[in-house]
């Protein structure tokens, strides 16, 4: 099936463009439908790439606004940990399913995820129409035996994953240097490099664990990855604040990718010096994530753009940080390369995934510089049609099923998280 976009906004012209397939296959003035295709008005509307919300919990959506304003530890050991003991296999599954549909609503095509349950995350994004790259996450906490279930099953959910559509990708998600041995990075790097998939893991996120890791290794997190011969493109590093230039260099000479999650450092105090010039001088890919609903509310990757434009601005005392465009390309199509998907561009040959905005908003008019629109006036709510994988998911707001999902979701809200 084809779709044909009719005189659209994209770059400051007028175009048509048409969708073959799941890809966008023409980009002109006046391109005359083909038999069947379905036509779509873009008068008032404009073309923008689907977003790439490279760190995300998608599952978590079910925690948002359960134990705010709280010490890490109080929050975790009191309020997230007694719930998560409690989740079934479905309840990952209806909480992945909301942070689906909240992503449709705010035109986020793709995530890179990690949380207990992998396969029920992953089949919530093969149902609702997206991409997702799911991590199985790797968690043993010095336990060997815990270490050693966790490499076989490494295997196991990389086989299971192979029932997906190419939409669902696997990787693994090492959680962090505090909870995952030097011996299981290094088994990471080697799956990784045999089995060429990605590295998910959080790194150098506030001065605590900085400290721990020198009192341990007797290094920073990142030397003690150099030193444990595991840093290489593969790896997908989210957070990475508490770092020195050399570290930088590490970072950059190996090929890692990192990940900018402004609200959830912010909220959780992780810290707020995230060096996005210092990763952009060095040629490192630096992609945008919101962190899970718990750390940061929403999975609304505008709101994350204005938050990671403002901050960067802000710590430095310099205006011309972290530039609109630079931050907008960070949502998409930085996204799209850190996770090896042709997406996040609005070009022919890219993946069919893109937004329909609504140019008619308050907030968007007027139009002096849509991208600063993007990035500093409006929110998720501007998406008005939105297509994945050359599939309308959302058509003028409306995503299908979108009813019984809030019912389930606030069903199981209702009997999973105490009352407080
Ligand atoms: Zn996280």
């Amino acid at each position: 099936m084809s779709i044909l976009i009719k005189e659209a906004y994209l770059d400051g012209q007028i175009v048509d463009l048409l969708i073959e397939g799941n890809l966008i296959k023409q980009i002109a003035e006046k391109i005359d439908a083909p038999e069947g295709c379905r036509i779509l008005d873009g008068k008032d509307k404009a073309i923008i790439p689907a977003m790439v919300n490279t760190h995300t919990h998608a599952a978590m959506t079910i925690f948002r606004g359960y134990g705010e304003d709280l010490p890490l530890m109080t929050w975790l050991e009191d309020y997230i940990w007694p719930v998560e003991a409690k989740m079934t296999e479905d309840d990952v599954y209806v909480g992945a399913k909301l942070a689906c549909l909240e992503m449709i609503k705010s035109g986020t095509s793709t995530f890179l995820d990690m949380y207990m349950n992998p396969l029920q995350t992953a089949k919530a994004a093969e149902e609702m129409g997206l991409r997702a790259m799911v991590s199985y996450t790797l968690f043993d906490q010095g336990n060997e035996k815990r270490a050693a279930l966790d490499r076989k099953r490494s295997y196991e959910y990389m086989e299971q994953f192979k029932k997906f559509s190419s939409r669902i990708n696997f990787c693994l998600g090492p959680h962090a240097i505090y909870t995952v041995s030097g011996e299981q990075l290094q088994f990471c790097h080697r799956f990784a490099q045999e089995n060429n998939v990605k590295i998910h893991l959080h790194l150098s996120e506030t001065k605590g664990e900085v400290d721990e890791c020198i009192r341990q290794h007797g290094m920073s997190p990142v030397r003690y990855l150099h030193k444990l011969g595991v840093l290489s493109p593969h790896l997908i590093l989210a957070h990475m604040i508490w770092l020195d230039e050399e570290e930088l260099d590490l970072i950059a000479e190996s090929g890692a990718s990192v990940v900018h999650n402004p609200a959830s450092n912010m909220k959780l105090a992780s810290g707020y010096a995230f060096p996005y010039e210092g990763y952009k001088k060095r040629g490192v890919k630096v992609g945008l994530g919101t962190d899970g609903c718990s750390s940061s509310n929403n999975l609304d990757m505008f709101i994350a753009m204005k938050l990671a434009s403002l901050l960067g601005k802000a710590w430095r005392y310099d205006s011309t940080a972290v530039k609109s465009n630079d931050i907008f390309a960070s949502a998409t199509s930085v996204g799209g390369d850190i996770l090896g998907l042709n997406t996040g561009r609005i070009e022919e040959g890219a993946l069919a995934d893109l937004s329909l905005i609504d140019l008619s908003r308050p907030e968007l008019v007027p139009m002096n510089n849509l991208c600063s629109n993007l990035v500093y006036s409006t929110s998720g709510a501007c998406v008005d049609t939105f297509i994945v994988d050359g599939k309308i998911l959302m058509e003028h707001g409306h995503v299908e099923g979108e009813e019984e999902i809030i019912a389930e979701a606030k069903a199981l809200a209702e009997r999973l998280i105490p009352k407080i």
